[in-house]
């Protein structure tokens, strides 16, 4: 068996090999000594780690576990799984949101990294608990879908009531920036802040993105992460705001686990 993992920030990927198909795990970077206990049961695995917490992974690991570049490995990842869907060929931006953000160009069979924000998975994470309280990521997702952002996000069709304004009026002037609007007796619901937590995200990941993509001349923007995991609100925000900006969206199965796959393929 062959097993690559990627232990980022919040999540531990797992991608193996048995037989011919490859198959996919996921742990809490809180359970690292169970990430470990799952990959040493197998005695003759080959094993490759990458992510921020390799190091801490691989020393748990018996032997200790050969480590990769995680970039080479998203990048490695995410050329297999745009591979399967005929997509290989061409150059792309790659946006990897997540703990934090990250975005790469990929294209003459290498990558290079552009650029970043700190706005990502975490910050639906870290946001969405103060302002509401919750800290499972299901549940925020599941009530930011029923919420609507209009009490609280500023659009330029807010600003400009009635002219045309010179940019989209759909595109958002300002986040969070309508709720000096509301009177103080109004109170906002957990499923309005939070639909409005996840446009924040997403449509900072998605404006650093097509800037990225402008810089190269490139439409087509790959989004993976597991921030976009069963996620609808944060894809429909990324889908929206990427195509309102002029670039193409682009997300594959298994996204996720593009450094995990990257590992495996390093073996
Ligand atoms: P980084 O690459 O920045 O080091 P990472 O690799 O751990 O971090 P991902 O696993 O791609 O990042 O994404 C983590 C994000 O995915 C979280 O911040 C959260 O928004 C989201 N997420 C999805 N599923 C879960 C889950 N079960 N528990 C916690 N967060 C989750
Ligand atoms: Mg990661």
């Amino acid at each position: 068996i062959k097993i690559g993992v990627d232990a980022g920030g919040t999540l531990i990927k797992a991608a193996y090999m048995k037989d011919a198909s490859i198959e996919y795990k996921t742990f809490s970077v809180s359970q690292l000594a169970l990430a470990a206990e799952w990959i040493n049961q197998f005695p003759h695995a080959r094993i490759c780690v990458t992510g921020g917490k390799a190091m801490l992974l691989k020393a748990l690991t018996d032997p200790a576990a050969p480590e990769m570049v995680e970039f080479e490995a998203t990048y490695q990842g995410a050329r297999y799984l745009l591979d399967k869907e005929g997509l290989a060929e061409e150059s792309h931006i790659l946006t990897n949101v997540g703990t934090g953000t990250s975005i790469h160009y990929l294209g003459n069979g290498k990558q290079h990294r552009v650029g970043g924000t700190g706005v990502g998975g975490g910050t639906i994470m870290g946001l969405s608990q103060l302002l509401t309280g919750l800290t499972d990521f299901d549940e925020i997702v599941r009530l930011a879908a029923l919420g609507d952002r209009d009490r609280i996000d500023l659009k330029v069709s807010h600003i400009y009531e009635g002219r045309t304004p010179p940019i989209s009026g759909d595109l958002t002037a300002s986040n969070f920036g309508r709720l000096s609007a509301l009177a103080s007796s109004d109170s906002i619901s957990k499923e309005e802040l939070l639909a409005s937590v996840i446009g924040l995200v997403g449509e900072t990941v998605a404006t650093a993105s097509v800037l990225a993509a402008a810089q190269f001349n490139l439409s087509s923007i790959l989004f993976i992460g597991s921030s976009f995991n069963h996620n609808d609100p944060l894809k429909r925000s990324v889908e929206g705001y990427t195509r309102l900006r002029g670039a193409e969206p682009l997300f594959i199965g298994k996204g996720e686990y593009c450094g995990a796959i990257g590992a495996l393929l390093n073996l």
